[in-house]
């Protein structure tokens, strides 16, 4: 089916609020938005969504290693100093030996499907090309192939790429992001990241895209801040590591353009709704007062939207964007509210370039128009239907592993 409208009680662009929206989607774009009672009778074929149901883009994940989509996480001798002794851990972990019975390409179905399930269609998956290019065209929604990165940019970081400044040389002339972890430890070198990539890399401009940043000064944050670099806050995996964050409130204030990235499941939590509720709970915590909604829905739409360049055609709901949608159970009178506290059972509807992936059974019509196979399942006890079969690869990985393996972040059954 090329064409149809979706009808929403409530739409959340999220530049707006629109009531009584109607969205018309034809192939792989967003060709209208309209109020509904404006609209002109058409033929084509309308989707309604119920009262309690919220329409908004589908969510960008700005930080995830797929590679790294296992449970349990291994946090043993948390707090550590940096990133290398936990990753050092990780690697000589019992888990970490359990996951390596798993072909990479059934990982990185694990950790799409966490996400899909949470309404992400796009994900950074930090890791060098070489890694996850054979696995991004099979897979149902997007992950980002048009970066270019460094591990971090210490001395004794995991030398990805072709080096800091290279690899930020090649960014600027594809006018893609340059994605690196910074400062996440708390040795000198870690608190010198900024001052590295200003003075010796020259890598510091809107294409950078820093991760983590939790011992920025307030000069690297101004610094960032007048450069228009990005920065992306992992809270649960920064709280479960090193038992603190960044100062969120400074970026923020600074008027830097936040997004939020869930890192993997092996430090941090579960999924990005984890991630959301966290981040609110540990804002009220530090600063003894919330972060609006509405600032955290940016954080996981239009933010990474601008942040990763070739993606400003998503993270918004308008006119010639890609119809990349997300339905979510809630109160249409508090839309942003709704979306920050939504658990997995509240995610009615993903669409991906205009196509329905997964969602509430009730939506199996649309389903059927795209004559895609679906399966039937259920998600934390909720029935839900998807073109994905999760069912089927939690079979497979116990299969791998030889045993029956429970994974949280894919409570499917
Ligand atoms: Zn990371």
């Amino acid at each position: 089916m090329a064409q149809y409208n979706l009808k929403a009680p409530v739409v959340v662009t999220p530049n707006d609020v629109i009531t009584d929206g109607l969205i018309t989607i034809n192939d792989k774009k967003i060709t209208a938005v309209k109020q509904a009672i404006k609209a002109q009778k058409t033929t084509k074929k309308t989707f309604e969504l119920s009262d309690n149901e919220i329409l908004f883009p589908s969510m960008i994940n700005a930080h995830d290693h797929l590679l790294g989509s296992y449970y349990p996480r291994v946090l043993k001798s948390a707090p550590y100093k940096s990133w290398k002794p936990w990753d050092d851990e990780l690697k000589s972990a019992r888990v970490y030996k359990e996951r390596g019975n798993i072909p990479p390409y059934y990982l990185y179905l694990l950790g799409v499907y966490k996400n899909l399930i949470t309404g992400v269609t796009t994900i950074s998956d930090h890791i060098p090309h070489f890694v996850n290019d054979p696995f991004i065209p099979d897979m149902p929604i997007r992950i980002l192939q048009k970066y270019t990165l460094a591990h971090e940019v210490s001395s004794y970081d995991l030398n990805w790429g072709d080096g800091v400044d290279i690899e930020f040389k090649r960014a600027k002339k594809k006018n893609w992001p340059f994605i690196t972890h910074i400062e996440e430890g708390f040795d000198a070198e870690s608190k010198r990241g900024v001052e590295y990539l200003v003075k010796k890399y020259h890598a510091l401009d809107y294409h950078t895209v820093l991760v983590h940043g939790l011992v920025l000064s307030n000069e690297d944050i101004d610094i960032i801040a007048r450069r228009k670099a990005n920065l992306v806050w992992c809270c649960t995996s920064n709280m479960n590591m090193y038992h603190r964050t960044a100062r969120i409130k400074k970026w923020i204030d600074a008027g830097i353009n936040v997004s939020i990235g869930t890192d993997s499941p092996m430090s941090a939590d579960l999924n990005i709704l984890r991630e959301l509720s966290a981040c609110k709970k540990t804002y009220r915590t530090l600063y003894k007062k919330d972060i609006p909604d509405e600032m955290l829905v940016d954080m996981v739409t239009r933010n990474p939207a601008h942040a990763f360049i070739t993606t400003r055609n998503l993270g918004t709901i308008k006119k010639g964007n890609i119809a990349d949608l997300l339905v979510v159970k809630g109160n249409p009178n508090k839309p942003h509210k709704s979306l920050v506290q939504a658990k997995l059972p509240d995610i009615m509807l993903v669409l991906f370039e205009g196509k329905p992936l997964y969602g509430d059974p009730k939506y199996k019509p649309l389903f059927e128009t795209f004559k895609q196979k679906i399966y039937t399942f259920k998600i934390n006890n909720t029935p839900k239907i998807g073109t994905i079969d999760p069912k089927g690869l939690m079979k497979k990985i116990r299969k791998f592993v030889g045993f029956q393996k429970k994974i949280p972040f894919l409570p499917v059954t």
